[in-house]
């Protein structure tokens, strides 16, 4: 690998191995990189520039936005880091956001307008995976994925060249980018179209006793719920002393009305077993989480388990779900609502999988000695198996898989085939590769 030729096309831009602030340079959000270099752009062109480079060298490139994902940690490779390039510029309800910007910023910058973009939940988590990938947050029932108000993106292609990407100039790459990962280019600027928000309501529930009645009344709550609510469903085991063991409905009503809130959660809130812990109105920035980064002296154990698109939150599936969780003693369960808007967008208008799904369900068991072993990892796997085979797709970004063929998994055929034409296309060399990655048809 030429990394001199590479340093001096983009002087100070480039990091190794030995060099100063190469640990700082490394470290992701998801755990300490192993790449052979990393090119730190400051403009479109350093980007244009590594991606030329890379795909001269037929080097694979990683690209780096939030660096949230399972990416950052294979080793090897260019990595692309568009941290620098966070630009917010904002243009009536047109947003215009650098490729390496994450939504904790983009919100704040919003909320200075009153206005808001669908994202997902953690504030460190950044616009490029996410958004590429699809993105479920908040809104996603009032606006869809944060994909869904992508309107245009700024795209350095693998040939090097910039380019502008609308559904008018560009209908296949267009399509592909929401929801088919990066797979087709670096994005150095996604234009998002924005709506009105002053205040959100933010509510959590406290829940105890059996979590059978309590998610099928969640369900049956949801159904009638106008789409201004979403809700997440979370039990988890203790993590530490700040992170006690239990179950937790979240809830979020886009806008500032909390009788509407209220009246839309009472079904939940008549119930014995599940109990209000906060109600209030709020700033949307105020409810994204903060996530600490990857501690590399105390990493994180394995996951086994997984993620599916459910077209219904079916009593079987209830059932199976809770199931896993009770027979895991360190384990995770987690639901999130769908519909509404996320519903209202055609299969065919994007890339992302299973439009007809209304719940997200993730759950998984670590993998801790004492807790998991060489006899039990299969049996949680089948049972996992059985409930992903309930849905209908699942969501990339929720995985942290960075098995070569696992796309294959993510996207109905005719999604897949289509992904294929428009990755040979525009990166028949597979230069992107550090992604779910769509092979070239
Ligand atoms: C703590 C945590 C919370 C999360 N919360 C949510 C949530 O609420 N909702 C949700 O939908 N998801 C959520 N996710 C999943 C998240 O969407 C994915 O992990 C996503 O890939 C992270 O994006 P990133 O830019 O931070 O990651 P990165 O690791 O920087 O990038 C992820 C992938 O996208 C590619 N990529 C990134 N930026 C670009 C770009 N500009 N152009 C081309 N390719 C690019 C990278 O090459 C890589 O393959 C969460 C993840 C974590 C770890």
């Amino acid at each position: 690998m030429q990394i001199d030729e590479l340093t001096s096309e983009l002087p100070g831009r480039v990091v190794a191995p030995g060099d100063d602030g190469w640990d700082a340079a490394r470290h992701f959000h998801s755990g300490i990189g192993e790449p052979d270099a990393i090119v730190r752009a400051a403009s479109v062109a350093d980007v244009a520039g590594a991606v030329r480079w890379a795909a001269g060298e037929g080097v694979p490139i990683l690209v780096r936005s939030g660096g949230h994902s399972a990416w950052g940690t294979v080793p090897g490779g260019l990595t692309v880091d568009l941290t620098a390039l966070n630009d917010i510029d904002v243009d009536g309800t047109l947003v215009r956001v650098g490729g390496g910007a994450t939504w904790g910023h983009i919100a704040e910058a919003l909320a200075d307008h009153g206005l808001g973009v669908s994202s997902g939940d953690t504030a460190s988590v950044g616009v490029g995976g996410l958004t590429l990938g699809g993105g479920i947050g908040w809104m996603v029932r009032s606006w869809g994925l944060a994909a869904d108000q992508l309107v245009g993106a700024q795209l350095v292609t693998a040939a090097g060249d910039v380019i502008e990407v609308t559904e008018a100039t560009h209908p296949d790459l267009f399509w592909a980018l929401r929801g088919g990962g990066g797979n087709f280019g670096v994005v150095t600027r996604f234009d998002f179209r924005a709506h009105p928000l002053d205040a959100v309501v933010f509510a959590t529930l406290g829940l105890t006793g059996d979590a059978r009645p309590i998610l099928r009344a969640l369900r049956d709550t949801l159904k009638a719920a106008p789409r201004e609510l979403t809700v997440t469903f979370m039990d988890v085991p203790a993590m530490d002393p700040s992170a006690p063991a239990g179950a937790t409905i979240t809830a979020v009503w886009i806008g500032d009305d909390e009788a509407a809130a209220r009246s839309a959660l009472a079904p939940l809130l008549d119930l014995d077993d599940v109990h209000e812990t906060d109600i209030s109105v709020t700033r949307y920035p105020e409810v994204l989480e903060d996530m600490p980064a990857a501690d590399p002296d105390n990493p994180m154990p394995g996951f086994v388990g997984g993620n599916t698109l459910l077209r219904e939150l079916s009593d079987d599936a209830i059932e199976r779900l809770v199931a896993f969780r009770e027979a895991n003693e360190a384990s995770v369960l987690f639901l999130r609502s769908l519909g509404g808007a996320f519903g209202d967008v055609p299969q065919e208008r994007t890339a992302f999988p299973a439009r007809d799904a209304t719940w997200f369900a993730m759950a998984g068991a670590f993998d801790i000695p004492g807790l998991v072993d060489d006899e039990s990892r299969p049996v949680i796997v089948t049972a996992w198996d059985a409930i992903e085979a309930l849905g209908a797709g699942i969501y990339g970004n929720f995985s942290m898989s960075t098995d070569a063929d696992f796309a294959d998994k993510l996207y109905p055929a005719a999604t897949m085939a289509r992904l294929r034409e428009v990755k040979r296309e525009w990166d028949p060399a597979n230069v992107f590769s550090r992604n779910h990655n769509v092979r070239p048809g």
